[in-house]
């Protein structure tokens, strides 16, 4: 099974994404994890990223194709997919839905975890402390989220449609929206 999560950042993603993988056996797909390992590895790619990052801009599209071409084509993965932060441009859709035509895989589930931003910065504030990431100043959190609901609202526009698009409130508990993304997976 494939999901696809959706929601801008601070919406508990990472989390619902981390209780799927261990109930399905599957892998995380986390761009910004796998963003932030190339600046903490200094690699080519994170010295190219780290201030589009920093500035809470998107990464170049070209760069995080790559990276997610190479997974979907992983044979280990297949079938396997939690996606957490992509696709985050039309793009990104377009080749995800491509890609995974291309290796006879689908989306079986859409996820979108819809949180306000009043939320949202409380919650990152509460992360930062926590986790001490250096893009999680109040202003790159603000602007995070504007870009994310400004940028992706044509990515949500693709996907509402869709039979396998599920709204989720975002603002309730973390055990509360695992229980329902369950009860709608029958996992
Ligand atoms: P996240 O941890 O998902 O909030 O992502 C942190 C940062 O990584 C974002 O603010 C972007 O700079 C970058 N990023 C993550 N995923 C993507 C993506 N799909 N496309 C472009 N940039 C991304």
């Amino acid at each position: 099974m494939n999901i696809v999560l959706f929601g801008p950042p601070g919406a508990g993603k990472g989390t619902q994404a981390k209780n799927l993988v261990n109930k399905l056996n599957s892998f995380q797909i986390s761009t910004g994890d796998i963003l932030r390992d190339e600046i903490k590895k200094d690699s080519d790619v994170g010295k190219r990223i780290i201030n589009y990052m920093n500035e809470g801009k998107f990464v170049d599209d070209e760069i995080v194709n790559k990276i997610i071409k190479n997974i979907i084509y992983d044979p280990n993965k297949k079938n396997k997919l939690i996606f957490d932060g992509y696709p985050r441009t039309i793009e990104q859709a377009k080749n995800l839905d491509i890609w995974l035509n291309d290796t006879n895989q689908k989306i079986n589930y859409i996820f979108f975890l819809n949180v306000n931003k009043e939320t949202i910065i409380k919650r990152i504030e509460k992360r930062k402390i926590l986790e001490k990431r250096s893009d999680d100043d109040l202003n790159t959190i603000v602007k995070r989220y504007d870009k994310y609901m400004d940028t992706t609202k044509p990515v949500l526009d693709y996907y509402s449609d869709k039979s396998n698009f599920k709204e989720i409130d975002g603002s309730l508990e973390i055990d509360q929206i695992t229980s329902k993304i369950s009860s709608i997976l029958k996992v």
